[in-house]
């Protein structure tokens, strides 16, 4: 089985977000890269069956040279190699589009994504990937087996779960419960080692126009400062639930 796991590099959940070029940039200042936690479980889920049922894995970011140690973490951890699509991904179509070429350049018949990235929460490459293909897609995955040319995928439904049948090839969206959150492997210094060798090539990105341009972004307002008012004095918290914050 080949398989190709799409990684997004993403901000550290604990950095700072702030904009610049009049609020039309995200400002990588200082921030830390990670790879997208919904691609780790997919990507944990692929040395699964790497180790267990003989896979080759290949991860693929389309992005800058900015990307590049994301994706040595990614051989550290486990993938056989990796590809750059040398473009910067300013939106969905435009990312979806480049790893379709990916996919049909090197013939994967499984394709593990996250469900959405961390940062710009679009949720939308995996279903433009799978279309572009003409792929099966099965989307917010928790649990996937593969037997021969069919798979059996678990989805998070509200309130439960669903138990699906499908056939290879297909694109997942996976999430956390892919695998167990203490199963997600942490590069050991022979990984780190191996993953120098390993080949990381870098691809030009085919020419597509995106869909979509971004106007600008804007913070959500800050939120102001805790009102403390007497256990006692009800009149004052009714006025201020019904004239301030109008909500009665
Ligand atoms: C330097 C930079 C500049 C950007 N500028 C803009 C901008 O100006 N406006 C704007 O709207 N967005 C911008 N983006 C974000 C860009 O739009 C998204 O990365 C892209 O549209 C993917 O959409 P998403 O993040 O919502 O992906 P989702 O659909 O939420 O991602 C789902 C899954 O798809 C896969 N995936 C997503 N992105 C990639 C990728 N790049 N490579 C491989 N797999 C991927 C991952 O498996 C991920 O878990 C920028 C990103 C970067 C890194």
């Amino acid at each position: 089985m080949k398989i190709l796991v799409c990684i997004s590099h993403v901000p550290d959940t604990t950095s700072k977000i702030n904009f610049t070029e009049a609020d039309t940039k995200f400002d990588t200042t200082g921030v830390q890269f990670v790879i997208n936690p919904h691609d780790e479980y997919a990507l944990t889920r692929a040395i699964w069956f790497k180790e267990k049922q003989g896979a080759s894995i290949t991860v693929v970011t389309v992005g800058n040279q900015s990307v590049e140690p994301t994706l040595r973490k990614c051989l550290a951890i486990g993938a056989d190699d990796a590809i750059r699509v040398d473009a910067e991904p300013k939106e969905a179509f435009f990312v979806a589009e480049q790893l379709s070429a990916v996919v049909k350049q090197g013939a994967f018949d499984l394709v593990l994504a996250g469900r959405e990235s961390l940062d710009y929460n679009g949720g939308m490459v995996p279903g433009f990937l799978a279309a572009s293909l003409n792929y099966n897609f099965i989307n917010a995955c928790i649990g996937i087996e593969i037997e021969g040319n069919n798979a059996t995928v678990t989805r998070e439904i509200d309130g439960g779960s669903e138990i699906l049948t499908t056939t290879l090839p297909l694109v997942v969206g996976g999430q956390k419960g892919l695998v167990e959150e203490k199963d997600l492997r942490i590069p050991n210094m022979r990984g780190i080692m191996m993953a120098r060798k390993k080949p990381l090539n870098v691809v030009p990105a085919v020419d597509i126009t995106p869909s979509s341009k971004t106007v600008s972004f804007e913070k959500p307002p800050l939120k102001s400062a805790c009102k403390l008012i007497d256990a006692n004095n009800v009149d004052e918290l009714i006025n201020l639930l019904h004239n301030e914050a109008k909500v009665i």
